[in-house]
């Protein structure tokens, strides 16, 4: 895994915040077919096909990818039998990932590190989890009210205690506190 300069971390974390504004998608848990809508991207679960495309597309991408066609479209193909709504929702944001981060080297490994820190970051920002969980933050709450899979919400828990420790210091980033004052939450975790 490669480490990203922390402009462009920073970079990312904004791009995220003016997207969410700009496109007007403001509740959470997010919903990627309405950021994608939005972002006039067109989704298509790989059940759609025949069998024998779909495996096709399986031997392909175990998880989803995007197209661009030579008229500017941008379609986004996923995997949805057997995958779990969580998984979903992580491919989704991964494949949107490259069209906002304006990818053109999808598969290359900085591409690719980009596009997982934005997703991560679009599903569950750090500052959500405070203002949302504050006093019962723990993976498995951050999971439910976040809409993420085990795996990812342990991830998402080891990035929050570091974001928290960086805010315990610094205070709220000028486009965090845009989140703030935009996003409704839709409490999951009581
Ligand atoms: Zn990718």
């Amino acid at each position: 895994m490669i480490l990203l300069d922390s402009e462009t971390y920073e970079f990312i974390l904004r791009i995220i915040v003016y997207t969410l504004i700009d496109y007007d998608v403001l509740e959470y848990p997010i919903n990627p077919f309405e950021l994608s809508d939005k972002l006039g991207l067109k989704t298509h679960p790989y059940s759609k096909l025949s069998e024998e495309e779909e495996n096709i597309l399986i031997n392909f991408s175990k998880d989803g990818f995007s197209t661009e066609k030579s008229n500017g479209e941008w379609h986004i193909f996923y995997r949805d039998k057997n995958m779990n709504q969580f998984r979903i929702r992580y491919t989704l944001m991964h494949e949107i990932g490259h069209f906002v981060l304006a990818h053109i080297n999808i598969g290359g490994e900085k591409e690719e590190a980009e596009t997982n820190f934005f997703s991560r970051n679009i599903i569950a920002p750090n500052v959500l989890i405070y203002n949302t969980l504050s006093f019962n933050v723990s993976p498995q709450t951050i999971g439910e009210q976040f809409l993420l899979s085990k795996q990812a919400s342990e991830i998402a828990y080891k990035n929050y205690l570091n974001w928290l420790y960086r805010f315990k210091k610094k205070g709220y980033k000028d486009y965090e506190i845009m989140l703030l004052n935009n996003i409704k939450i839709k409490k999951l975790v009581a």
